[in-house]
């Protein structure tokens, strides 16, 4: 692209510092500016129309442009902009989305922490397990375990959690209090003639060994992503996570669902976790909560940690942890407007049977010489791209393919995402069959692009 002086290209490029970005390289080719959306689509500065097949950072549940949305911050807004939750004040909005969210998430847990994001809600997690464990006379129960390819957040302590090699070199994480095991990825991390049940029992194996290694009363939680998202879009096999909480709970190790991608309805189910049979001790919940028109983020957690939590800061004194837009009261309400519009749309049916008509297009990849595995259950699903089908091998160097095919899909009027060579769909859940048709449509033209640049020898 070339970037005009003075545009809105050169200007972010001379300002704005952007996250998750190669900054020389953005230097070279600036920003691809998004002016508006539109349901499923979102239109750029120069008029093109994307198919937004990410949701955005899988989180525009209802689409783009929702009038409710807009209608219940402009409501909230004129009422009541702004007010905190500190020091016994509250809000209207915020204690009804906490009633709400109690009501709505799995059996066990009864309160709510609001934080402003993700990241910031698996810091919440951390200090309330250290907390808790603190009341509990336990100071030295405070490591977790999580695992590689894992994403909970980029904060200092999220960040650890965080399994992923890119959020943590240079920035000298994870800190120590970390273990990380190997992710529930059967295609990658199966050994030859190994079966799914056998990998399941040998990754409960790891997570005993890791266990007895540190020592039962050093281990706080254990925590990961029902489905995994940005390492990977992983669907775990049947009773993994069975496992895990029978381990987890013979060794009083808290578990940790972080549904932040998976939460209100993204695999099918309102929770992953239901899907999964998983009563966490702690929820993890964000993005899909607004539809993300609103930055906000909730840990839902149980009585027990509750008790012993209150019990502990009556102690202390105050419990000294809180954000200056913890339970923002704009974006509560407009949280619990998206909650309504989810279940007044049927959203999570639509997830589901959408879904199984997602999963089952994606499939239809299958065979393609350059696809190794398609994977995913309900409205999120990634095709991993390989050099050899046959052997797995990746090609070198990781993530230059699935870049190019990145490309191609956005040329094509698709915004998708590539986690390395693994390319991920996770649509708005307003998604209808036809428009569907139309992600995979496009999606089988980058394709096709990207199979005759390998043929021509990977040109620059
Ligand atoms: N947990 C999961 C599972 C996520 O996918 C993300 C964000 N992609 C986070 C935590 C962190 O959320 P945030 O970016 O809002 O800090």
């Amino acid at each position: 692209m070339t970037v005009l002086p003075n545009s809105l290209q050169a200007r972010d490029i001379a300002y704005q510092m952007h996250p998750y970005t190669n900054a020389r390289r953005h230097e070279r080719i600036g920003p691809m500016v998004i002016e508006r959306g539109e349901g499923i689509h979102v239109y750029d500065d120069q008029g093109r129309e994307y198919i937004e097949g990410m949701a955005g950072l899988w989180s525009v549940g209802v689409g783009f442009g929702e009038k409710r949305l807009v209608e219940a911050a402009t409501r909230q807004m004129s009422k009541l902009p702004y007010y905190h939750t500190f020091t016994h004040k509250s809000h209207e909005p915020s204690i009804a989305l906490a009633e709400k969210l109690v009501k709505i998430t799995p059996a066990g847990l009864d309160h709510v922490f609001f934080t402003n994001s993700g990241s910031e809600a698996n810091d919440t997690v951390v200090k309330i397990a250290w907390y808790y464990n603190n009341a509990l006379g336990r100071p030295n129960k405070k490591k977790f375990i999580a695992r590689v390819g894992g994403y909970h957040g980029i904060t200092v302590a999220s960040g650890s959690l965080t399994g992923i090699q890119v959020n943590q070199k240079g920035f000298d994480l994870p800190l120590p209090f970390v273990r990380h095991i190997t992710t529930p990825h059967f295609y990658r991390f199966g050994l030859p003639g190994e079966s799914e049940q056998a990998f399941t029992d040998r990754l409960a194996k790891e997570l005993e060994d890791v266990i007895a290694e540190e020592g039962a009363d050093t281990i706080a939680a254990f925590i990961g992503e029902p489905v995994t998202g940005a390492g990977g879009v992983v669907v775990p096999p049947v009773g993994y996570w069975e496992r895990v909480q029978e381990i987890c709970r013979k060794n009083d190790i808290l578990v940790v669902a972080d549904e932040v991608i998976n939460g209100f309805g993204r695999i099918g189910t309102m929770f992953a976790s239901e899907h999964f049979n998983i009563r966490p001790d702690m929820l993890v919940l964000s993005k899909q909560i607004t539809s993300s028109y609103q930055p906000l983020a909730a840990v839902v957690f149980s009585d027990a940690i509750y008790q012993a939590v209150a019990d502990h800061s009556e102690t202390l004194g105050t419990f000294g942890h809180g954000y200056t837009a913890s339970g923002h009261p704009v974006a509560t309400a407009v949280g619990l407007e998206n909650l309504a519009i989810i279940e007044e749309r049927g959203l999570v049916q639509n997830a589901a049977t959408v879904g199984a008509h997602l999963q089952k297009a994606l499939r239809g990849f299958a065979n393609h010489p350059l696809v190794g595995e398609v994977r995913g259950v309900g409205l999120i699903g990634a095709v991993e791209i390989v050099k050899d089908k046959a052997t797995k091998e990746k090609f070198d160097p990781p993530g230059k393919v699935g870049t190019y095919l990145f490309e191609r899909a956005q040329e094509h009027g698709l915004i998708i995402r590539n986690m390395q060579d693994s390319i991920a769909f996770c649509p708005p859940m307003i998604i209808t069959e036809k428009q569907v048709d139309e992600v995979i449509a496009r999606f089988a033209r980058a394709l096709e692009d990207t199979q005759a640049w390998i043929a021509a020898g990977m040109p620059a």
